[in-house]
């Protein structure tokens, strides 16, 4: 497995540019983690979190086809914080399970570094000692609802409600060891990522896994 020295955790704002910035730096050889697919993964129907979803929450959270019904679930814990909470404490550990066999894995361990994304880094703190440097991708917060609401429908008060939820922008910014800048065009993102994974593959230690 890749020790946290060759692992960069990649975190921002819901919109702010994740993916976008994740692809870029795929395109330069690094090896993406990402926890969102792994969370999706765990939640479609004959997934590993299914059985403990539907013993807590009963069948109305789940869909015909027996994956978690996302749509439904968000109603549910954005209502009842004990529900949140125990839907993380289903979620969570899997994910880190799952990341971990991901880190463990032959791209993981031949890729000059890894990006390990994790949404919500700051706000879990679940990956604590697991990466070297914290990268956020950050966008204005008018970006993020605009981006937001074309990709997914989601209503613009649906998403200023999941934004209030995340860490602030100024707290993210604080805790960040790199930043990528993403309230500009997509092109801007190419000389930033370029610059980061230059500096990536310089924490590379080859003689671990040589
Ligand atoms: P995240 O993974 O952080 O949720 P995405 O990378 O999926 O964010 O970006 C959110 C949406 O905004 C996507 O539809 C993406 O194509 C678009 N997007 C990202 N960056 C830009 C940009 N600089 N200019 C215009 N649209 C962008």
């Amino acid at each position: 497995m890749p020790t946290p020295e060759r692992i960069v955790a990649l975190t921002g704002g819901i919109g702010s540019g994740k993916s976008t910035v994740a692809d870029l730096f795929v395109q330069r050889g690094a090896c993406l983690i990402d926890t969102d697919a792994i969370a999706h993964s765990i939640s479609e129907a004959g997934g590993r979190a299914i059985g403990p979803i539907r013993e807590r929450f009963g069948e109305s959270v789940l869909a015909a086809d027996g994956a978690m019904d996302r749509a439904r679930m968000r109603a549910r814990v954005f209502a009842d914080s004990d529900a949140r909470r125990d839907l993380e404490a289903i979620l969570h550990p899997m994910i880190r399970d799952e990341a971990d066999q991901a880190l463990a894995a032959d791209a993981a361990c031949r890729a000059p570094y890894v990006m390990l994304a994790v949404p919500l880094l700051f706000e879990t703190m679940g990956y604590r000692g697991r990466f070297m440097r914290a990268l956020v991708v950050d966008c204005t917060i008018e970006l993020q609802c605009r981006r937001v609401t074309r990709r997914s429908g989601l209503a613009f008060s649906e998403v200023n409600r999941i934004i209030a939820a995340q860490i602030s922008r100024p707290l993210r910014l604080q805790l960040a060891d790199d930043v990528v800048s993403n309230s500009g065009d997509t092109v801007d993102l190419v000389p930033q990522v370029a610059r980061l994974d230059a500096i990536y593959r310089s924490m590379e230690t080859r003689h671990e896994y040589r």
